[in-house]
């Protein structure tokens, strides 16, 4: 741990130039009509990359106009459902094409290592705009019988514009689950990053407009939830919103929505998902698996699998093991080759985890390992693991978001599906067991969206996401998400001479 503090005092200069700060908005980078800008800081020192253009609700209005324009007059909506894939295609090249760079940035403003980002994510990028891109000559409505003299058709119509708010843990992929379903049914967008991580969308967004994308299509405003993120909620030009990031501003969205035009609504929320060991589970693939649900991308992920409940048979194996898989973890700079986990997104993050950590101290868990900041500049915290968690606790009910894995101990099925279930989120579940009937009890009784059996984090874009209860609504990924940028029009035809 020392060697690895001590590696921290020299960053690695990221192999990238920052050269988009602006908005994107109807095909052109453009200041902040206010002219202002906001840091966006580097977690590894906490220093300024770039100053970026800060947008606000005269944005929001100019990104709606745009929008708007490109969606009541422009080719998009228009053109054939082929050419719209074709520019999708040529868009998921260019990301390839430029896999590096997209990821350097990614990298350096979220602290993700860059390996995870040049070999895992913008790749998965490329991949669901593809997914997407397959999709858009294969939306189509149907023909229903009716009960009269007359041809009855469903058509499936873009739902018109579309306002898109995303967070911080995985900028890109968020965009791409975001505007792959909604550009594939030809709608047009507003969407806002989070204010963390601005960087990656504008260079990802010059190179849509490469690909052939129309102006005003996709207009992308970097700025703050309170300002930016509520005008896009509140927006009445707006038709549908999407969100992902945390429950509390979820409600406000929804709220903001109701309180305005009714714009329809997709959420994407917290979770605390359980991971649950069985008795008959390989232990040694259970604890490389739970480490992985929890730890990856620095704990910042809203399906971790953040309350790993372990039988009692196989508990103190497992506890052990688990604390020397995290104190084996690689923990550094995300540009040094190797490295497992880099540091949080931020200041107000880390001082949150720190925070959960001390409330387990405090609340009697046993901590492992970790626990403390690692280094002395930047955010990076030590992997952290509590064992003898019970429910109540704070670190068991409250989503950290950070590298700290907490282990609850089980007897019996019927008792750790009830305490799975015992929570307000509902986002995902990891199940390890070799027993057939074990994993299709706990498929069917799991009240989440999710349920990974023997794995965890397999999130093709083939695959739907999304929460029960307050982990959010409706589904993205898969085929699931054209409904939510689809509308459906029913055209009942009288018929002139129902014979033939
Ligand atoms: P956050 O909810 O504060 O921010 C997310 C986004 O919402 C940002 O773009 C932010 O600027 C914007 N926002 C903030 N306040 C707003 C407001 N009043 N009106 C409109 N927009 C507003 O969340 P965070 O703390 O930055 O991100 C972490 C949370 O996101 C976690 O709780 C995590 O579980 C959740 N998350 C969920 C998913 C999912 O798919 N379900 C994915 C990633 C993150």
């Amino acid at each position: 741990a020392a060697a690895a503090a001590a590696a921290l005092e020299n960053t690695i200069t990221p192999p990238v130039k920052v050269e988009h700060t602006q908005l994107l908005i109807g095909g052109k980078f453009i200041d902040a009509a206010s002219g202002k800008t906001f840091p966006t800081l580097d977690p590894r020192t906490g220093e300024v990359i770039a100053q970026v253009a800060e947008g606000d609700v005269a944005d929001v209005n100019r990104a709606v106009l745009a929008a708007r324009k490109a969606f009541d007059q422009g080719p998009w909506p228009r053109m054939t459902a082929y050419e719209r894939s074709k520019i999708l295609f040529r868009f998921a090249d260019l990301i390839e094409k430029h896999n590096d760079e997209i990821a350097a940035l990614e990298s350096w403003d979220n602290g993700k290592p860059y390996e995870q980002s040049t070999k895992i994510e913008v790749p998965m990028v490329a991949r669901v705009f593809r997914y997407y891109a397959g999709w858009a000559d294969k939306i189509h409505g149907m023909t229903v019988p009716g009960d009269g003299p007359y041809q009855v058709q469903t058509l499936h119509e873009p739902i018109g514009v579309a306002g898109q708010i995303i967070p911080w843990n995985f900028p890109l992929l968020m965009l791409s689950w975001k505007l792959g379903p909604a550009l594939a049914c030809g709608n047009t967008i507003v969407l806002k990053t989070a204010e963390q991580t601005p960087l990656s969308a504008l260079l990802v967004g010059k190179l849509l407009h490469e690909a052939g994308l129309p102006e005003g299509v996709v207009n992308i405003v970097s700025g703050f939830g309170a300002t930016a993120g509520a005008a896009i909620a509140s927006h009445m030009d707006i038709d549908k919103v999407a969100f992902t990031g945390s429950t509390d501003v979820g409600k406000i969205i929804l709220e903001l929505a109701s309180k305005s035009n009714l714009k329809a609504v997709t959420l994407e929320l917290g979770g605390k998902s359980p991971f649950i060991v069985c008795e008959d589970a390989d232990v040694d693939q259970a604890v490389e698996v739970a480490h992985f649900a929890l730890f990856f991308n620095q704990g910042q992920c809203c399906c971790a699998g953040s309350r790993t409940f372990v039988h009692e048979s196989v508990y103190d194996e497992f506890v052990e093991k688990a604390k020397a898989r995290a104190i084996n973890r690689a923990v550094g700079d995300p540009f040094k080759s190797g490295i497992e986990q880099g540091p949080q997104v931020d200041s107000e993050q880390f001082k949150k985890i720190l925070k959960y950590i001390k409330y387990g101290i405090e609340s009697g868990a046993t901590l492992q390992t970790g626990g403390e900041q690692l280094g002395s500049k930047g955010y990076y915290i030590q992997p952290t693991v509590f064992s003898d968690v019970k429910d109540d606790m704070l670190i068991a009910t409250d989503e950290i978001f950070g590298p700290v894995q907490t282990i609850l101990k089980f007897k019996d099925l019927d008792e750790v599906i009830a305490r799975a279930n015992n929570s307000r989120y509902g986002l995902a579940s990891g199940v390890f067991t070799r027993n057939l009937n074990t994993a299709n009890r706990l498929t069917r009784a799991l009240r989440v969206g999710t349920v990974w059996v023997n794995c965890y984090d397999v999130l093709d874009p083939t695959i739907p996401f999304g929460g029960y209860k307050m982990s959010g609504i409706g589904r993205e990924k898969g085929i699931y998400s054209l409904n939510n940028y689809l509308q459906v029009k029913a055209v009942v035809t009288a018929l002139e001479n129902p014979a033939w």
